[in-house]
């Protein structure tokens, strides 16, 4: 039985663009949204199972990419953010009305992906962003409230999607890790 994934995929998965470039992240406030600029293509874009990434109501999923820090910034009403967990690894900051995560930023020098944001393309309405490649953290869905029972649904739905399910992340990010870990071991 098909399951309901994240809006961006239910449909099927959007192409990436070939020479697309940004655009524009807004949150989800009426007025005064939290605007960040993303001047970059994204990669490896997928859905997440996790329970700290942001999701849209009601989705299973969250989807989330990654792009050079130093092609985020904020550009309208930075006030309104704050960072969700401190201690967390990955500093989300969220939009403090609406409670969107507009970036999380990773300041940690020695983590293997600083350098790196994580970004809700979704929030934007360019076409063309890096499309969803894989599923992260799939078995996590059940801490949010998922039932065990559904699970076989959900893998079989992410592999029509051509979403390949995994519980932690895709192999390369797993490698890209492992290699930062060797390096600095
Ligand atoms: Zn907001
Ligand atoms: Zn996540």
């Amino acid at each position: 039985m098909k399951v309901l994934i994240h809006p961006q995929v239910d449909n099927g998965v959007t192409q990436s663009q070939e020479g697309f470039s940004g655009g524009t992240l807004g949150c989800q406030c009426q007025a005064q949204r939290v605007e960040v600029s993303v001047t970059a293509q994204t990669a490896h874009n997928h859905v997440c199972g996790c329970s700290k990434c942001w999701k849209p109501e009601g989705a299973l999923f969250a989807q989330i990419a990654v792009v050079s820090r130093d092609n985020v910034q904020v550009i309208n009403n930075a006030d309104k953010l704050m960072v969700v967990d401190e201690s967390a690894a990955i500093q989300r900051h969220a939009c403090k009305e609406c409670g969107t995560h507009m970036y999380g930023r990773i300041e940690n020098a020695a983590h293997p992906f600083y350098g790196l944001d994580f970004v809700h393309t979704e929030l934007s309405s360019e076409e063309g962003w890096s499309q969803p490649e894989f599923a992260a953290f799939v078995s996590s869905i059940i801490e949010s409230g998922a039932s065990a029972d559904s699970m076989a649904d959900v893998r079989q739905t992410l592999k029509d999607l051509g979403l390949e399910p995994y519980d932690c992340l895709s192999p390369a990010l797993m490698d890209a890790i492992a290699v930062h870990l060797a390096k600095s071991a």
